[in-house]
């Protein structure tokens, strides 16, 4: 996928392990860690991220989809696997098949479910969402009663857990809309019976609420950014507990140039060089996931140092400016994001540049690129 022979995502495995390890220093004992691995692990790689996890002692997963469960049994993934967006009445066999705990958020497909784990001699487990601000997945609080009632009713269903999603805990100022959206899970959870196989587990916190939040951690946490290396809260909300971001994006400079001054950039020549000018062409363009709404602010590493990028970026190609480095050449690494030397450039500063958040650039990075792992923990390894 992309121009793949000259750029390379790497994805350090042992930053992911580290990062795993740390966010469980940060949990009273007995508090388990779901590994959020949906979109292909933020971009890393959905079976290598979970392997990551799991041997860093992760037995709880959170996919997307039934069929990325499935994908993580067959990797060999044992422990509870629960997709995030449920499923559908046609996922049924397949959740039961493989023992996935999907979430749910509206009593569609539990009959299929029931029906599915009845014939299998098994039990299917779910986790109930309710909505308590975010207007997206999850059960109303009223209509919340009813579908534990079709869960209790139809044979073969566990209620495994009861859970929500934080809309706010990245906010500034949201403390006190956190702990009453946290209390109205607490308190519809505790009603709830304790069934033969026991308490339902309640589980609420993302990276941010993880970080922030101790007295919203319940029985399970849901990291998932906080686990690829990067903090979802501003410095000064939460000072950075000490995560390594797991991902870079490397390429070589392809063509060396002199300019005279005067001379446009790229399209619409909205760079115009100011005296003569030394540009090295990269191999990198919005196709790579890089994308075109960072021109005119974004930099990138060439020799261990900072330098500019110059006019708009291209499809598969971009020009950084090294007139105050004569030695660079042809065939020299570049680092678009990641550390080289010295220097670092992160997801959240390019998600600075572009208007957007970590997240989405290390989704759109990771997913557009040759992927390579690297490990000094276990073995190198390499995927497509
Ligand atoms: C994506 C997701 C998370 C993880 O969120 P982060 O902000 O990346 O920690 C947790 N819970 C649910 C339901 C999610 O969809």
């Amino acid at each position: 996928m992309g121009t793949a022979s000259y750029n390379s995502v790497v994805v350090d495995l042992d930053a992911l392990y580290d990062n795993f390890r740390t966010v469980c220093s940060r949990l009273e004992p007995g508090v388990k860690v779901m590994a959020v691995v949906k979109a292909d692990a933020y971009g890393h790689g959905l079976e290598e991220a979970a392997g990551a996890f799991a041997r860093a002692g992760a037995c709880c997963f959170g996919v997307g989809t039934a069929e990325d469960g499935a994908r993580l049994r067959r990797a060999g993934i044992t422990g509870d696997i629960v997709p995030l967006l449920g499923f559908e009445p046609g996922d049924a066999a397949e959740v039961v098949e493989h023992a996935l705990s999907p979430v749910v958020f509206d009593p569609t497909g539990l009959a299929e479910l029931s029906r599915q784990a009845v014939r299998r001699g098994r039990v299917a487990a779910v986790h109930l969402k309710l909505d308590v601000g975010m207007g997206r997945f999850g059960v109303a609080p009223e209509a919340f009663a009813h579908v534990l009632a079709v869960i209790d009713e139809l044979p073969g269903l566990h209620l495994a857990g009861t859970m929500a999603h934080f809309p706010l805990a990245d906010m500034d100022d949201e403390e006190g809309v956190c702990r009453q959206q946290w209390r109205l899970l607490s308190s519809v959870a505790a009603k709830l019976q304790p069934a033969a196989n026991g308490r339902p587990i309640l589980h609420m916190a993302n990276s941010a609420a993880l970080l922030r939040f101790p007295w919203a951690h319940g029985d399970l946490v849901r990291p998932g950014i906080a686990l690829y290396g990067y903090s979802p809260l501003p410095a000064l909300l939460c000072p950075s507990p000490e995560l390594r971001p797991a991902m870079s994006l490397r390429s070589r400079v392809l063509q060396v140039k002199e300019l005279p001054a005067g001379h446009g950039v790229s399209y619409g020549q909205r760079f115009v060089t100011p005296g003569p000018t030394r540009l090295a062409v990269l191999p990198v363009g919005y196709a790579d996931g890089y994308p075109r709404g960072v021109s005119g602010r974004a930099e990138v590493l060439i020799g261990g140092r900072r330098v500019p990028l110059r006019g708009t970026i291209c499809m598969n190609a971009c020009m950084a400016d090294i007139t105050d480095l004569p030695a660079v050449t042809p065939g020299d690494e570049v680092v678009f994001l990641g550390r080289q030397g010295e220097q670092f450039i992160g997801a959240d500063e390019i998600a600075a540049w572009h208007g957007t958040i970590s997240y989405e650039i290390l989704c759109r990075i990771g997913t557009m690129n040759h992927r390579i792992y690297r490990s000094h923990y276990t073995k190198e390894s390499e995927q497509k």
